[in-house]
């Protein structure tokens, strides 16, 4: 099943066309998008059995992020070892690197993004997880059964500030408005054959810059769904950012960032693509 957030309402997506979920159940579930995820099984059980009329045409730059207003949004740094190499760092252990991208700089997965001045605006395409269930202390054999599904997404991120202070601080510099690109839709993991190996990939201006594996993750989603709900319980509809593979602009000899112009398309096998143009 793909979900999508279409001009704001909730829709299922049947051969590429759109059917409005509260209309197709007489407002059994509504137009919210970041709603369902509360009534997660039920919305399941009811896509599942549903007739539905024949959806509308849509164009991507319709979409929003299919999960708008997480409560929290958990981002991993140094996931793949050879991005943690180029970041200069060790690969973790035992717990990863956890920050936040702030909630504000969600976007849907077409957009035009400012560049802020004097920084290094940096790429990084990421498999995302959206949680179902409520998840708590829950075992790796059981971490997939608490997801409701994945999508693509980008943690555009500014290193000037990122690295500026006596510690890195993430957050800030990864949540400028439009830094959080997510979509183009949610992807329930039955629909891939393996949900722990699927390719990431990442172009600007059609030159590709990142390709990867999901499934050379350092912590896998089992993983980090377990570690991170050892901690805190993570609620339906919370975000996962699962990390990024090696290629970004700050690894490069001579490093490089985005410029005015750009453009950004971030793509992962099974789910679709984002496409991100950046002006000054
Ligand atoms: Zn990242």
């Amino acid at each position: 099943m793909r979900i999508a957030n279409l001009n704001g309402r909730l829709a299922l997506i049947s051969d590429g066309r759109a059917v409005d979920v509260e209309r197709a159940s007489d407002g059994r579930f509504t137009a919210d998008p970041q709603a369902v995820y509360e009534r997660w099984d039920e919305f399941r059980a009811w896509a599942a059995g549903a007739t539905l009329a024949e959806g509308v045409a849509f164009d991507a730059t319709e979409l929003g992020s299919p999960v708008p207003a997480p409560r929290q949004l958990l981002a991993i740094g140094l996931n793949y070892r050879a991005h943690a190499s180029e970041s200069g760092f060790e690969a973790p252990e035992g717990l990863p690197p956890v920050f936040t991208k702030f909630v504000t700089s969600i976007t849907g997965p077409v957009t035009e993004v400012a560049l802020p001045k004097d920084g290094h605006t940096d790429w990084e395409v990421e498999l995302v997880v959206v949680i179902g269930e409520r998840a708590e202390r829950v075992s790796e054999s059981d971490a997939w059964n608490h997801v409701a599904g994945l999508a693509v997404g980008q943690d555009i991120s500014e290193r000037v500030s990122q690295l500026a202070g006596p510690i890195p601080q993430f957050s800030l510099g990864k949540s400028l408005p439009g830094f959080t690109p997510i979509g183009p839709w949610l992807v329930t993991p039955d629909e891939f054959d393996n949900p722990d190996d699927l390719e990431l990939r990442c172009s600007i201006n059609g030159e590709e810059v990142q390709k990867g594996r999901t499934g050379d993750l350092i912590f896998t989603v089992p993983a980090l769904i377990t570690k991170l709900s050892a901690v805190l319980p993570l609620l339906p509809g919370d975000v996962i950012f699962t990390g990024t593979p090696a290629g970004v602009g700050l690894g490069r000899e001579p490093q490089r960032w985005l410029a005015p112009g750009d453009v950004l398309e971030s793509a992962i096998e099974g789910i679709g693509e984002l496409r991100q143009t950046f002006d000054a």
